[in-house]
C-alpha cells in the first residue's frame, strides 16, 4: 500500500514538474543566446569546482581511475561544452539554402528552434558523458531538461544530481535519480523530445512510451562490433590500438570491438601478438587501468561466456572483487554463448575467416553494429568495407578513437540505435530546423492562381 502511495505521489511530482518546465519553456527564457551561453558557462564552472569529488564518486561505483576518467569522461565532456560554447552563435544563425525559380523573387532559409521539454536517460559505463553530453546539446539548443542518470552507479547520480539540483532552476533542469519504477513514472509524461543511451531491450521500451506522444526520439543503443584484421594488416601497431580499445573500461564501452575476425594466415601472430599487449598492460587490481564490472549482475552473465574449452588467455576472475581478467577466446563458432549477445566486458571472441566474403557474412547475419572496425593495408578491402557493411560509426586501421573526434556525429542504425549527436550534430540533435520561404511583396506572378491552362501548366513544369 505504501509502495502505490509513494509510486503515485513522485508520479504527481514528475507530471508538475514537467509541467512548470513547459511553463518555463514557454516564457521564452531559454531561447537567448545569451541565457544559454550564460548556462552553458556556469555548468562548465560547476563540473571544474567539483572535479575531485566526481573522480571520487566514479572510483567508488567502480574502481574508476582518477586518471582513466580524466582521459574518458571528463575532458570529453569539458571539450564538447567548450566546443558549444564557441559555436553557439553561428549554430543558432538561419542557414541559407537555394531558392527553385518557381518561387523566384524569394530567399529560402532553416531556422533552427529548441524543441521544448527533454527528457535524457543515461547508461551507467560512462555515466558523466552519457548523461551531461546530451544535456550539454539540449541547453545549447535552448531546451529545458530532465535528466534521469543510471542508478547502477550510485555516486556518480548522487554527486550529479548534486550539481544540477543545488544551482540550476528546477524549472530549467533537474536531475531525478531513480532505477526502473522511476524512470516508468518518467516515460508516463508527454515530453517534446527524449534522449536514451541503454540496451536495444530499453530502447523499444522508450520507443513506445514516445510513440504515445508523437515524441522525437534519439536512441543511442548497443549490439556486436566486429573487428576484422585481413591478412595484409599492419598487425603490430593494429593489435596495439585494438587491445586498449577492446580492455579500456574493462570493455563496458558500447564501440569496443565486440568480437575478432582474423585472417587464417595471420592469426597466429594476431593471437600471441594480443597476448603481449595485454601483458604490457598489466590489469591488476589496483592499477590505474583496472576497472571494476559494474555488479555482480553483469559480472556472473559475462562469467557465464566464458567456455574454459576456448579460452587462449585469461579466463579467470575474482567475483567479490568483480574483476574480470582479459580474456581472448579462440576456435569461436557461431553457436558458441559468447556470439548470442553483447558482450560488454573483457572478452574478446577471436574467429577465423579464409576470404573477406566470409566475413562481411558473418556481420551481415548479426543485427546492424554501432561500431565497426577494419585493419588492412588494401584500398579495394576498405572500399568494400565502407560500401558493404552497415554501421553506425568505425574506423579503418583504428578503433574507438572515432569518438574522440566531436566533427564526427556519434549514432548507430538499426537496432543500435536511431539519431546522432555529439559537437554540431548534438545541437542539432535537440532542434527542430523550421523551413522557411520568404517572399517579397513588390512582384507578383499570375502562374498557381486559378484559370488553369495548358500553356501555364508548361510554364510551372519548366520552373520546377
Ligand atoms: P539499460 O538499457 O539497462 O539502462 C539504461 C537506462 O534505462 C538506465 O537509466 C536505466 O535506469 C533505464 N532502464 C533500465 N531498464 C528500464 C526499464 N525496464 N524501463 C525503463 N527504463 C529502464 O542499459 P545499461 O545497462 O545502462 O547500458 C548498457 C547498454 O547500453 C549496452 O547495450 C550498451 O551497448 C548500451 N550503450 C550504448 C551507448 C551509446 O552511446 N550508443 C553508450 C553506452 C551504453
Amino acid at each position: 500500500m505504501n509502495q502505490i502511495i509513494e509510486e503515485k505521489t513522485f508520479e504527481v511530482e514528475v507530471q508538475q514538474l514537467v509541467f512548470n518546465q513547459r511553463n518555463y519553456f514557454k516564457s521564452n527564457a531559454t531561447r537567448p543566446v545569451e541565457f544559454r551561453l550564460k548556462q552553458l558557462k556556469k555548468l562548465k564552472a560547476l563540473l571544474l569546482e567539483h572535479e575531485d569529488e566526481m573522480h571520487e564518486a566514479i572510483f567508488n561505483d567502480f574502481g574508476k581511475s582518477k586518471y582513466e576518467n580524466q582521459l574518458t569522461e571528463f575532458f570529453p565532456l569539458i571539450d564538447e561544452i567548450n566546443i558549444s560554447i564557441k559555436n553557439l552563435k553561428k549554430w543558432v544563425q538561419h542557414k541559407s539554402v537555394k531558392t527553385n525559380l518557381l518561387n523566384f523573387p524569394a530567399k529560402s532559409y532553416l531556422v533552427p528552434e529548441p524543441l521544448g521539454v527533454t527528457l535524457v536517460i543515461g547508461a551507467w559505463n560512462f555515466p558523466y558523458n552519457l548523461s551531461l553530453t546530451p544535456l550539454v546539446g539540449s541547453m545549447a539548443a535552448g531546451n529545458t531538461t530532465i535528466l534521469k542518470p543510471s542508478e547502477l552507479p550510485a555516486e556518480t547520480s548522487k554527486i550529479m544530481a548534486k550539481i544540477i539540483n543545488e544551482n540550476f532552476d528546477p524549472n530549467y533542469l533537474r536531475v531525478v535519480e531513480g532505477a526502473i519504477p522511476e524512470t516508468t513514472a518518467l516515460l508516463k509524461q508527454r515530453y517534446d523530445k527524449i534522449f536514451f543511451t541503454g540496451s536495444p531491450m530499453v530502447g523499444k521500451i522508450v520507443n513506445r512510451a514516445a510513440a504515445e506522444h508523437l515524441t522525437n526520439i534519439t536512441l543511442e543503443l548497443g549490439g556486436k562490433n566486429p573487428v576484422i584484421f585481413h591478412k595484409d594488416a599492419a598487425l603490430k601497431t593494429g593489435v596495439k590500438r585494438m587491445i586498449w580499445s577492446k580492455f579500456v573500461n574493462s570493455g563496458q564501452l558500447c564501440i569496443a570491438p565486440d568480437y575478432a575476425l582474423v585472417h587464417k594466415d595471420v592469426k597466429e601472430e594476431f593471437l600471441q601478438l594480443a597476448v603481449k599487449e595485454i601483458e604490457k598492460a598489466n590489469f591488476s587490481s589496483g592499477n590505474n587501468n583496472f576497472v571494476q564490472i559494474i555488479n555482480h549482475r553483469n559480472f556472473d552473465r559475462v562469467v557465464g561466456l566464458i567456455d574454459s574449452k576456448k579460452v587462449y588467455y585469461g579466463g579467470t576472475y575474482n567475483r567479490e572483487d568483480r574483476r574480470i581478467n582479459p580474456t581472448i577466446l579462440h576456435n569461436v563458432s557461431l553457436d558458441d554463448a559468447v556470439m548470442q549477445e553483447e558482450i560488454f566486458g573483457p572478452l574478446l571472441p577471436v574467429i577465423e575467416y579464409a576470404t573477406i566474403d566470409e566475413a562481411f557474412e558473418i556481420i551481415k547475419d548479426i543485427e546492424k553494429p554501432l561500431a565497426a572496425y577494419l585493419f588492412s593495408d588494401s584500398n579495394a578491402v576498405k572500399e568494400r568495407f565502407l560500401n558493404e557493411i552497415p554501421f553506425g560509426s568505425g574506423a579503418i586501421n583504428d578503433s574507438v578513437m572515432q569518438v574522440t573526434n566531436p566533427n564526427i556525429p556519434f549514432g548507430g542504425v538499426g537496432n543500435s540505435g536511431m539519431g546522432r549527436y555529439h559537437g554540431k550534430y548534438s545541437f542539432e540533435c535537440f532542434s527542430h530546423f523550421k523551413g522557411v520561404l520568404d517572399k517579397p511583396t513588390v512582384i507578383e506572378t499570375n502562374l498557381k492562381y486559378y484559370g488553369y491552362s495548358e500553356k501555364q501548366l508548361k510554364i510551372i513544369k519548366a520552373l520546377s
